[in-house]
């Protein structure tokens, strides 16, 4: 208890996966301290100075969709990119005092998980905003390495291995080997395209507003990727578009696979497109060990099933789809020659 307590005081190093839809930090020697939603508030504060943070994580989320005028809740996160600098160094700053637990400590060394394919300016500006928000040293990581860390492939060794992480803005999917991405492709389709595409669904079928999180609790209890998967109904409340008044209709899961076929279609498309630009020995490596899905978008029912049909190669889903690139991360970040690996130059 007393060592634990010890080492806990000086290694304050953090690795952080900055996701479109969630947030999740690891303490070195503590594991995942915390995992909220990517999403701040802020008032504009009418003087022409700029914004003012109200609220992080749990509490902004809350206020999604419910703020009145002056209050505004973000997702600095968009489409795998930083949309907003300034509100994604405050909600890093938050992140990173929550992850200490106020105690005072030195400043940490921070791994951050980027999205594969950033551009160097974005490099650089989630650098700055690490080390503004208290940072000693900040390495980055691609998403994809550190999932695959995270899953428990060997990515140095000289042998292929393909990731699709579904996130909630992004799907990306990537062929690892020797420490590096050879090959990877992104989409901005992910669960957040399907929450999309349930309430357009429902709109057309039962002239129906519903919100984006009733969408996102139908996909959740009911949804799934595969014809053959077991049916079920749930009833769901929104507005009709005709009579104005609230409504409830009831949906079922044959009804929200219609309204997934195209995020569907677009992710089965990537991986297709991904292997085919795939170097054959590399491909020959995929055959034998599969694909490995991560990413909370993976969690659909069934979409294993239907990835298998469709690329007739082993399907393996993470233990932990949520938190395959954190652990990852913080894998990396204990063992450093690891980490000056497969870290971003
Ligand atoms: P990001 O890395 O972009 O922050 P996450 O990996 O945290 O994204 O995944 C978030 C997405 O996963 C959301 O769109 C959420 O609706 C979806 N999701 C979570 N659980 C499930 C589930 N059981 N079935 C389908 N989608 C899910
Ligand atoms: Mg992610």
């Amino acid at each position: 208890m007393l060592l634990k307590s010890l080492a806990g005081l000086f290694s304050h190093d953090l690795a952080i996966d900055l996701g479109t839809a969630n947030t999740l930090v690891y303490r070195r020697g503590d594991g995942l301290v915390c995992s909220e939603p990517s999403v701040v508030a802020v008032s504009d504060s009418g003087d022409g100075r700029g914004q003012r943070v109200l609220a992080v994580g749990h509490a902004a989320k809350e206020m999604l969709g419910r703020t009145p005028g002056s209050i505004r809740a973000i997702r600095p996160i968009k489409d795998g990119v930083i949309a907003d600098f300034e509100v994604t160094e405050a909600m890093l700053r938050y992140f990173i005092a929550r992850a200490h637990n106020r105690r005072i400590v030195a400043r940490p060394r921070i791994v951050v998980c980027v999205p594969p394919c950033i551009t160097s300016v974005e490099k650089r500006a989630v650098r700055e905003s690490a080390l503004s928000a208290g940072a000693r040293e900040v390495f980055l990581i691609e998403e994809p390495m550190a999932a695959a860390i995270g899953a428990g492939l060997d990515v140095t060794a000289p042998a292929g291995n393909m990731v699709v992480d579904i996130g909630g803005g992004t799907t990306d999917v990537a062929v690892i080997s020797l420490s590096g991405i050879v090959t990877s492709r992104s989409i901005r389709t992910g669960g957040d395209t399907m929450d999309e595409a349930i309430v357009n669904y429902v709109r057309r079928k039962y002239n129906m507003l519903i919100g984006e999180r009733t969408a996102e609790n139908v996909k959740l209890n009911i949804g799934s990727a595969w014809s053959q998967s077991e049916s079920a109904a749930m009833e769901i409340k929104g507005r009709d578009l005709v009579a104005g008044i609230p409504k409830v209709v009831v949906t079922t899961t044959e009804e929200i696979r219609d309204a997934l076929v195209e995020p569907l279609h677009a992710i089965i498309e990537t991986v297709h497109l991904t292997l085919e630009k795939t170097p054959p020995e590399l491909a020959a490596d995929i055959v034998d060990r599969g694909i490995m899905l991560v990413g909370g978008g993976s969690l659909i029912q069934d979409l294993d099933q239907v990835l298998r049909e469709e690329t007739k190669l082993p399907i393996v889903r993470s233990e932990d789809p949520y938190t395959a690139v954190v652990h990852g991360a913080g894998e990396a970040l204990d063992r450093i020659s690891l980490l000056r690996e497969v870290a971003l130059a």
